[in-house]
């Protein structure tokens, strides 16, 4: 029987001058899901690969599930999609909640990806030349390979999904980018293990109320997306680092 294994790829923010922006990969039984995609992604690849002492690569990744636009969390998108068009000739499969799906294309990558210089004419493209879209439901399970995903909106700036990833019978909760919401806690509940984020402002949550949480949940939470200075001195509560390999 396989092990469902999260390997955390980033920890930080959009502003961390540390780490790299929070992004999971999931891998169950030799199935690799992207969560989140952040800068320089093959670079983030092979560094995590080196920490992990695991081999990981681009060509072992095609399925992308995106939690929202904000860059730190999708900025390698597009380098990620022109390799596989470019290099791979295929297509990257996205996941994604239709409020994602509706700007993701005309409001950021359609500059830089719209078109193509062929060597003799630029070439018009669309999204779908890049991208085989599976819409990501608010209500059912989604299925991608061997994971059974529930999604629930969080409070932020933007549409942002919170996920439970259910495989081979163990569940993750991932909170993504939100402001502390009781309510959004209950749903990550049932996990085994939960990634939650912690920083600064109000649409993220503050350490002191993930802290004053109980200890049947603060035992299985792990944080991430945690700013620059915050160290295992800093929380009762177990922090994240690249190369991690953590099993719900
Ligand atoms: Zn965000």
């Amino acid at each position: 029987m396989p092990h469902f294994e999260v390997i955390i790829l980033g920890t930080g923010d959009a502003f961390s001058e540390e780490r790299t922006p929070t992004a999971l990969l999931l891998v169950y039984g030799g199935f690799s899901l992207a969560v989140d995609c952040p800068d320089s992604y093959r670079k983030v690849l092979r560094e995590t690969a080196t920490k992990a002492d695991r081999a990981l690569s681009l060509e072992g990744v095609d399925h992308l599930l995106l939690t929202h636009v904000h860059g730190d969390h999708m900025n390698g998108i597009e380098s990620v999609a022109f390799y596989k068009h470019l290099v791979e000739r295929k297509r990257l499969t996205l996941v994604a909640s239709s409020e994602v799906r509706s700007v993701i294309w005309e409001q950021r990558l359609r500059a830089s990806m719209g078109t193509l210089w062929d060597g003799e004419v630029l070439r018009e493209k669309r999204f779908e030349d890049y991208f085989d879209f599976r819409p990501l439901s608010w209500s059912d399970s989604t299925t991608v390979g061997p994971f059974r995903i529930r999604a629930r909106p969080t409070r932020h700036h933007v549409p942002t999904s919170a996920l439970l990833v259910e495989a081979g019978g163990r569940v993750l909760g991932y909170s993504s980018d939100a402001a502390f919401d009781a309510e959004l806690l209950d749903f990550l509940a049932p996990a085994d293990l939960i990634l939650h984020e912690t920083n600064l402002g109000p649409a993220h949550s503050p350490l002191s109320a993930l802290e004053a949480l109980p200890e049947g949940i603060r035992e299985r939470m792990v944080l991430v997306h945690y700013p620059d200075g915050l160290a295992e001195s800093g929380t009762s509560i177990r922090l994240a680092h690249q190369g991690d390999v953590l099993r719900p």
